[in-house]
């Protein structure tokens, strides 16, 4: 993924790691990592440090500016850390990524998955993916339907955020 902004969340923001996936962008999360590791596996890995601790903008590679940062407020439903992080990155919609493990979906025939695959779903699902990590196969059915009207959500609530002027640091 050249030149596509990936991201690493701390403890307090796994939900948002899910749904930062399911936009398209790689997202880290590990509950167990202690601030200093996280700003240096971000350092060492080019990717954004999002954090609702705001211990960690007193570090030295994040108040230098080494390491990308945005801080995500706390008491914002996951829907409201998502647009907080779209509105400071401009970051555009891209393919679903596994909510799950972060894998890449590759499109699928329904033959190589049609055992994971429900007998409803067949009759009116098209389009197949399978996570390369986890191998959790997708279709764009109800729930895929939902997930991208939330992240379409998430958009109009980033451009109101970028209106009103209440663009985070970043
Ligand atoms: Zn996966």
């Amino acid at each position: 993924m050249p030149g596509q902004p990936a991201f690493l969340c701390d403890a307090m923001l796994g939900g948002l790691a899910r749904w930062l996936r399911a936009a398209g962008y790689s997202a880290w999360f590990d509950v167990h990592a202690a601030d200093g590791e996280l700003v240096r596996r971000a350092l060492e890995q080019g990717r954004w440090l999002l954090t609702s601790d705001s211990g960690i903008l007193e570090r030295y590679a994040v108040s230098e500016g080494l390491v990308g940062c945005v801080f995500v407020p706390r008491g914002l439903s996951v829907l409201r850390q998502l647009a907080h992080v779209i509105a400071a990155l401009k970051l555009p919609l891209r393919d679903c990524r596994c909510m799950d493990c972060d894998g890449e979906l590759v499109e699928t025939p329904l033959a190589e998955v049609v055992q994971h695959v429900p007998a409803k779903v067949k009759d009116v699902c098209t389009l197949f993916f399978r996570c390369r990590g986890c191998r959790k196969v997708y279709w764009r059915g109800t729930h895929w339907q939902s997930i991208r009207g939330r992240l379409r959500r998430a958009v109009e609530l980033a451009a109101a955020l970028a209106d009103a002027g209440e663009r985070p640091p970043s």
